[in-house]
This record gives C-alpha cells, sequence and structure tokens, in this order.
C-alpha cells in the first residue's frame, strides 16, 4: 500500500516536473532534445519520460478564459507555456546575434592586435547584449500576454448586440494596444544611443507598412504616376543638406566627414606651399561660412590682390576664412566662389574638376561596397560558381550597380555645391536666402534617379531614418517639443503597435520579407 502512494506521488512529482519543462520547451524541441541524448541515456540506463509522455503532460491543461485576466494565466500549452518559450527563444536568438555582430565589428581590430580566441570573447560585451536580449524578450512576453487579455475582454461575441459596432470590438485594437503597451519593455536596455536607433528604424519602418496597408485598403487613394519612393530621397536631402550647413551641431559627425573629406575641390586644405605659421580655416570653419554668406546677401568680393588696403574691413564671423581670400584669384566677383574655388574663377571648371576628381574616387567606394554585399550573397554566389557563370553574372550585375552607385553619389554631392554657385547668378540675392539650401538639396537629391527602383527604395528609407532623427534633434533646438527623458520610448511604443497591428492582421504589407520572417521567429509563430 505505501509502495503504491510513494509510487504514485513521484509521477505526480514527475507530471509536476515535465509540466514545468513545457514552459521551456515544445514537444518538438522535447523530442530532439531526448533524441539527441538517447545514446549518453541509453549508456548511464537513466531513462527519461518518452515524447509521447511529454506530448501527453503539456496537452493537459484546458483553455481557461472566463475573465479577461484568467487569460494571461491560462496554462493551456498555446497560452502562457507557449509565451514563456517565446520569449525565452527569443532571448537566446537576439543574445547570439548580437554577440556574432559585436564579434564581427571587432575583428578586424582584433586581426590587427592578434589577439587570442579567449581574449575576444572576454572582450565582447555581453552585459550589454543580454540586457538587449532581456528587452526584446519581455517585449515578445508582454505582448503576447497582453493580446490574448485584450482579444479576451474586446470579444465582440461576448458583447451585447447592441455594442457590436463599438470600436473597440475591431480585431485592430487588441494586437494595437499589447504592441503599445509592450513597448516600455525597451527601456532594459540601457544603451540609449541603441535604443534611439532602434526606436528610428522602427518608427520608419511602420511608417512604410502602414503606408502600404492604406493603400491595399484604398484609404489612400491612387497616386498620380510621379508619385513614388523616389521622392523620399530629395525629400530627406533636402532636409540632410540643410542641417549640414545651418546646424551642424545636430548633424552626425560621421556623415560630416562622409561629405567633407569627399569635397576638397570645394573644401580645400590648406595649399601644400602654405607655411605652416600662417593660419587656415578648418573644413568645417569653411563650411559654417556658407550660411553666413548666404544671411549676408551673398557679398562681392574685392581681391586684395588687387585693391589692396582699399579692401573693406571684414566683419569678425568671417575673419577666419581670410587666409583664402588673400589668395584668392582676382578675377572672382563673389565672396561665396572665392571662399570655395580660391584659385579657379569659373564656377562651372570648378563642377568638372569636381566630378573628374571625386567620381573615380566613388568608383573605388562603391566597388568596395559591392564586395562587401557579394560576400554576404555569398550562396548565390557559390552556386553561380557551379554554374561557370560567374564572369557574365558579376559584369552583368556589379559593373552597372557600381557605376549607378558611383553617378548618385559623385552627382549628388557635385550638384549641391554647385548650385550653392549658380543660384548666386540667378537668383536674386535677397531671394530666399537661406531656404534655398532647402531647394539646392532636393535639386541634387533627384540624381537618386539613377539608381534602380529597389535601391531608390533603400537609399530613401535610410536617408529618411537620418532624417526623422534630425527633425527630432531640431525641433529640440528650437525648443518647439522639450527632450522628454526616454521619449523615444514613445515613439517605439507607437511604432511597434502600428507594425503588429498590420502583422496581425495584414502580414502582407510588411513589404520587408526579413522583419516578416523576424518578427515570426521572434513571437513563436
Ligand atoms: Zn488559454
Ligand atoms: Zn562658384
Amino acid at each position: 500500500m505505501s509502495e503504491l502512494y510513494n509510487n504514485s506521488e513521484s509521477d505526480k512529482k514527475k507530471a509536476q516536473l515535465l509540466f514545468l519543462l513545457t514552459f521551456v520547451l515544445s514537444n518538438k524541441g522535447y523530442a530532439s532534445t531526448h533524441n539527441l541524448l538517447a545514446p549518453v541515456l541509453g549508456k548511464v540506463h537513466a531513462k527519461f519520460p518518452t515524447p509521447v509522455e511529454f506530448k501527453a503532460v503539456s496537452n493537459c491543461k484546458p483553455h481557461s478564459h472566463n475573465t479577461p485576466l484568467s487569460t494571461i494565466i491560462c496554462l493551456h500549452k498555446d497560452c502562457l507555456p507557449q509565451t514563456t518559450r517565446a520569449g525565452l527563444s527569443a532571448f537566446v536568438q537576439v543574445f547570439s546575434i548580437s554577440n556574432v555582430i559585436e564579434f564581427l565589428i571587432h575583428l578586424p581590430g582584433i586581426l590587427k592586435r592578434k589577439k587570442s580566441i579567449n581574449q575576444i570573447i572576454n572582450g565582447l560585451p555581453m552585459d550589454s547584449s543580454a540586457r538587449l536580449a532581456l528587452s526584446v524578450s519581455t517585449y515578445v512576453i508582454i505582448y503576447k500576454s497582453l493580446v490574448r487579455f485584450f482579444m479576451r475582454l474586446f470579444d465582440p461575441l461576448l458583447r451585447k448586440p447592441s455594442s457590436f459596432d463599438d470600436i473597440v470590438c475591431s480585431p485592430l485594437v487588441p494586437p494595437f494596444l499589447a504592441g503599445l503597451l509592450a513597448g516600455p519593455a525597451l527601456l532594459i536596455d540601457g544603451d540609449q544611443p541603441r535604443r534611439i536607433m532602434i526606436s528610428v528604424y522602427i518608427l520608419s519602418k511602420s511608417l512604410q507598412f502602414t503606408y502600404n496597408a492604406l493603400r491595399q485598403n484604398r484609404i489612400i487613394p491612387k497616386m498620380p504616376w510621379w508619385w513614388g519612393s523616389w521622392l523620399l530621397f530629395p525629400i530627406s536631402s533636402s532636409q540632410l543638406i540643410s542641417a549640414y550647413l545651418l546646424h551642424p551641431d545636430i548633424f552626425p559627425s560621421s556623415y560630416d566627414k562622409f561629405i567633407t573629406s569627399r569635397s576638397k575641390i570645394y573644401i580645400n586644405p590648406r595649399p601644400s606651399d602654405f607655411p605652416d605659421t600662417m593660419p587656415w580655416p578648418t573644413g568645417r570653419e569653411i563650411v559654417d561660412r556658407i550660411a553666413i554668406l548666404s544671411s549676408l546677401y551673398f557679398p562681392e568680393f574685392y581681391s586684395p590682390k588687387l585693391h589692396g588696403r582699399d579692401v573693406p574691413p571684414l566683419p569678425d564671423n568671417l575673419k577666419p576664412i581670410q587666409p583664402i581670400w588673400e589668395i584668392a584669384h582676382p578675377a572672382h566677383s563673389k565672396m561665396m566662389c572665392a571662399m570655395l574655388h580660391h584659385d579657379e574663377p569659373s564656377c562651372l571648371v570648378t563642377y568638372t574638376k569636381f566630378i573628374a576628381k571625386e567620381g573615380v574616387n566613388s568608383l573605388k567606394f562603391m566597388g568596395m561596397i559591392y564586395t562587401i554585399s557579394l560576400l554576404f550573397r555569398g550562396k548565390s554566389l557559390i552556386e553561380r560558381l557551379v554554374m561557370k557563370k560567374i564572369i557574365t553574372q558579376v559584369l552583368n550585375n556589379a559593373v552597372p550597380e557600381i557605376f549607378k552607385g558611383a553617378t548618385f553619389i559623385t552627382m549628388a554631392i557635385a550638384t549641391a555645391w554647385a548650385l550653392i554657385c549658380g543660384f548666386q547668378n540667378v537668383l536674386p540675392n535677397k531671394f530666399m536666402p537661406i531656404s534655398r539650401i532647402y531647394l539646392n538639396g532636393f535639386i541634387s537629391g533627384l540624381w537618386v534617379l539613377v539608381e534602380s527602383p529597389k535601391r531608390r527604395l533603400d537609399i530613401g528609407m535610410y536617408s529618411l531614418r537620418l532624417s526623422i532623427e534630425l527633425l527630432w534633434k531640431l525641433l529640440v533646438k528650437k525648443g518647439k517639443i522639450r527632450n522628454i527623458r526616454n521619449g523615444e520610448v514613445i515613439y517605439f511604443s507607437l511604432a511597434m503597435a502600428m507594425i503588429m497591428t498590420i502583422y496581425k492582421n495584414k502580414p502582407k504589407s510588411i513589404s520587408s520579407p526579413y522583419i516578416r520572417i523576424a518578427l515570426s521567429r521572434l513571437l513563436g509563430e
């Protein structure tokens, strides 16, 4: 009798333990772990419950959705156990991917300093990756629990017929509210610059998907033929160029360096024969004077070489440029041109010189970018190698892509510079002195049209993200909005709410297959 009692007691405990395991492992996961460990378990004569037993235990609990709250702790295999499993798997996935990315980022530096594998692994920011992974997995757990809660709370079948057309019964509401309320989980990630990067990325994607969904539902009417994603780049370019020239304090320094280093024809470095003891303005000092000269309505240039001491004295804010004006070609008539291309009086010749010089650099740059992207597409490359078509494939794809990319970069930057000169010649001096910079950015951004439509969208979305970030900083700088502490979480939550609503109701509007796959993997669906 006592043996029987013990047996049933231990069976009960076994079943309880097995049930706890369903919070970590799915039936499939248990079966594959069991198969994997079978040889080892056979050797030590240990007997573990079979996958069939596991499945029986995992299926034993019924749904308990009597009240909205009870859905959160419902022990049915598709409710709480599935949610915790998804959370755990999201943690493992994000933690691993984040460490792999960190490893790849630090690889070149590591190779140079010849570190051992142990040193490399010890150097990985595991804490930071763990916090990011924890924040994603918490989001998943809260989102999945709240979706069940709101679906039960707003279930149209449980409402009185009179309130059927109630807006909250719309299938859009539960994922929206769940996606929104799970948003603060992002705060678990302590790295604020990374939080801002993620939030801006998610925001730009949510705008794109919402637009797609509204187009599919015909809420946004059919647009004229010229309307398209190609407009994204000129519009954001107009904001980027103006921020580069007018608000360098909020402009990302990496892009500042990228443009300045590619514009040596306009941002003249110290001439090689110029003595080190003599002052020469820095690149930023030159760029900053463009806005000042514009606000002074593009003053005339009086060459010190011709007029000597008769040249009117410069205001203090223009003094840093004096060394350039002193050696500028006397044929210049505008201070702006004498600053930007001091030794060449013709704006057009400078423009062509720029294209010739930077065109070659851009070709090299795009060649490098294309090679890296080829490495990422390694699998299809191997397939092509097998088919012995590699040379024709590379020639057919790479050469036009590299040329288009190089033309786009060179001509967009060249045109932006040339228009600073060009507008002076066509527009009256007092006509839109500062706001013409926006027009300049838009026109030079039109060079995106040389790229293929898919690349136009990629480039447009990328610059839109930068543009959103800059607009936010600009509004904060102008005091239009207050920089709320952790404010990025607000737009992250709203953007995730939109994405989750679309994912649940119109998954096809999520046009990026990568994001669709990432969402289904993270949510375990
Ligand atoms: Zn349930
Ligand atoms: Zn000029």
